[in-house]
């Protein structure tokens, strides 16, 4: 039996734990708030069939604490939390069932703000929208922004574009070999910029279809699914799974970046620090796929996609920004990152306590009571 203050204390600093039970509906779900210190803590809904509640915990602990990181190098003024519902996606969803969450969510008052992650989806976010304003990723009928997945793919290319000047004083992609893993929403969407920057692109996916388009659509080759990570190439973008760095294929990677839209591209912390002594510049996933994050914020304020668009340029500075302290400290780009998240929110954090006494919190620029 696992102790359940235990292991909150044990996976961070979080503010809040919810717990979200309805016999009526089915419903299961946890929401944990980490850190609302820049802003209202902002973080999609995840459905999985856990195999029990304590790894249901264990995952909206660690992902609520990951959203707090990647909005804070994103510069937004949003903090980090995230939900998981307990349950199959498949065969459970109903649209009572995310009602019924969404009360929750209203009932948080605008201290968490859902979205749609795995297992969700546009759909269920409208069913939550009927309950509460406190959700983004609706669709644009609804005044949402839609899908953020060009946002995402748009900023791993200004990423990529910082990486290859940070490394090879490049401007451009042009004539670099990059090698993409995935062509789903982000994989896909990041082939026109390659292509359009002239990097020579190979490809993979477990999907034939979703390769053949690709190679009828943009001139681009293909490689085997087992065989992409280790391509001669400049460049690896990871956009499809988790944890695909690690001891068995990094010392098989033959490119001089990593920078893909994939989450938690490293399958441990230390594996930043075996990349930085290959001497392979690794941009910190967090970092570079915070485009649909920044495109989602947009919406809080008042959606155009031209300004969401300018947003995710700034990837480009947040990663060089990583890749500055990393160099400064002698530090793994990784954890490059997680200081330059850190640095932020104690800043903010002291700012408020020198200026108003008291820990008091603005929501930024968010129109908060109009939602
Ligand atoms: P997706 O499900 O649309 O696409 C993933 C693609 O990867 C699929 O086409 C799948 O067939 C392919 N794939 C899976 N395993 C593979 C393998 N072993 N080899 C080759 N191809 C494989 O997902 P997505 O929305 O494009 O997201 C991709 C990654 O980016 C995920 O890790 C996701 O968490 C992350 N991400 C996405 C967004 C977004 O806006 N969609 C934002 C931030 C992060």
């Amino acid at each position: 039996m696992y102790k359940l203050f235990d292991l909150i204390e044990k996976h961070g600093e979080h503010e809040e734990v919810v717990v979200c039970y309805n016999k009526h509906v089915g419903l299961k779900a946890i929401i944990a708030v980490h850190n609302t210190t820049l802003g209202p803590a902002l973080g999609g809904t995840r459905m999985w069939n856990y195999t029990s509640d304590e790894d249901a915990l264990i995952d909206v602990l660690r992902l609520s604490k990951g959203m707090t990181y990647k909005a804070a190098v994103a510069g937004l003024n949003l903090g980090g939390g995230k939900a998981v519902i307990i349950g199959n996606p498949k065969t459970q969803k109903t649209e009572a069932l995310f009602r019924a969450f969404g009360q929750y969510v209203h009932s948080m008052n605008g201290r968490y703000i859902t979205a749609e992650d795995v297992g969700t989806d546009v759909r269920n976010m409208e069913w939550v929208y009927t309950e509460t304003p406190w959700v983004t990723g609706i669709s644009r009928a609804l005044g949402g922004s839609g899908d953020p997945s060009p946002f995402t793919a748009h900023g791993v290319f200004m990423g990529m574009k910082a990486s290859v000047k940070e490394k090879f004083n490049a401007d451009s992609l042009k004539g670099m070999r990059v090698a993409v893993q995935g062509l789903g929403h982000v994989g896909y969407h990041l082939l026109a910029h390659l292509v359009g920057d002239g990097a020579e692109v190979v490809v993979t996916d477990l999907d034939g279809e979703k390769v053949k388009k690709a190679e009828s659509e943009f001139n681009v080759k293909v490689a085997a699914t087992d065989k992409i990570l280790f391509s001669e190439c400049e460049v690896l973008a990871p956009c499809a799974l988790g944890a695909i760095l690690n001891d068995e294929t990094i010392p098989k990677v033959k490119a001089k970046i990593i920078c893909g839209g994939a989450n938690n591209q490293l399958a441990e912390t230390r594996h930043g620090q075996v990349l930085k002594e290959l001497g392979i510049l690794y941009a910190p996933d967090y970092v570079v796929n915070a485009g649909g994050l920044m495109n989602v914020f947009v919406e809080l304020e008042t959606y155009s996609k031209k300004r969401a668009l300018s947003k995710t340029e700034t990837i480009f500075d947040n990663a060089t920004a990583v890749f500055q302290i990393s160099k400064e400290e002698n530090i793994p780009t990784n954890v490059a990152a997680d200081r330059l998240a850190e640095r932020r929110i104690e800043q903010i954090a002291r700012l408020r306590a020198i200026h108003t006494g008291q820990n008091h919190r603005t929501f930024g620029t968010l129109k908060v009571e109009n939602r």
